[in-house]
């Protein structure tokens, strides 16, 4: 695969859900693949990239960024608060606000500092003990919490477990957003990404599919 591939890709998919060409964003997932990998990315001219740890990210985009300004940076993995001063200076979105203190530890520091990246709940649609993310039962109070605190709440995210049907949490995902007025939705990765389309996606997560396998393990 390439990334002209899977943007291809995603381009059908729109319009085959009948949606407007453009609508989902593509977030190129570069979280521990080697820099000419995403350099070679670059130099097609993708400009949204996410890594799921803040560490690596403040290790590897700020100097990418001295030669391509315009990129847009998404935290798409857990972050603790220690960290969320750090993720506002690095990041234009977070995907992973999922738990009362890190909202109001975000809020705070928004205020201190002027600014927020825009901000996705993350929802453990599968309800498992090992994922991060609030339970779909806890989804509609978490939000509008997380909008008391004048936070920019864009949408809601979620990872399907890996032996289900994603496309059942991808639905569930778009119900809890559309009875919460949400239209953001970040689903879908390299395995499932058309199907996260036809289901109202607006940013997809791909990485393994436009740079290949990851070349260590994550964890
Ligand atoms: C790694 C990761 C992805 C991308 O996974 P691929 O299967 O390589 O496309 C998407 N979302 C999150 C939260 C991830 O950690």
């Amino acid at each position: 695969m390439s990334l002209q591939d899977i943007t291809d890709r995603i381009t059908k998919a729109e319009s085959a859900a009948g949606r407007a060409e453009g609508s989902v964003q593509l977030i190129a997932v570069s979280k521990v693949q080697p820099n000419d990998r995403v350099e070679a990315v670059l130099e097609q001219g993708h400009r949204c990239f996410g890594e799921n740890r803040v560490q690596e990210a403040a290790g590897k985009w700020p100097t990418f960024r001295e030669r391509f300004p315009d990129v847009a940076l998404h935290l798409i993995g857990p972050l603790q608060t220690n960290k969320a001063r750090q993720a506002i200076e690095l990041c234009d979105a977070i995907h992973s606000v999922d738990r009362p203190k890190l909202a109001k530890s975000l809020a705070r520091l928004a205020q201190e500092m002027g600014t927020c990246p825009e901000l996705f709940i993350q929802i453990n649609t599968g309800e498992e003990d090992q994922k991060a993310g609030v339970f779909p039962a806890d989804a509609d109070t978490f939000i509008a919490e997380c909008r008391g605190l004048d936070l920019p709440v864009r949408g809601l995210m979620c990872i399907p477990p890996v032996d289900e049907e994603p496309a059942l949490h991808f639905a569930l995902l778009a119900r809890i957003a559309e009875r919460n007025g949400l239209d953001g939705l970040s689903m879908g990765m390299s395995g499932d990404f058309e199907s996260a389309i036809t289901l109202g996606a607006t940013h997809v997560r791909v990485g393994s599919a436009i740079f290949g396998a990851r070349v260590r393990p994550q964890e």
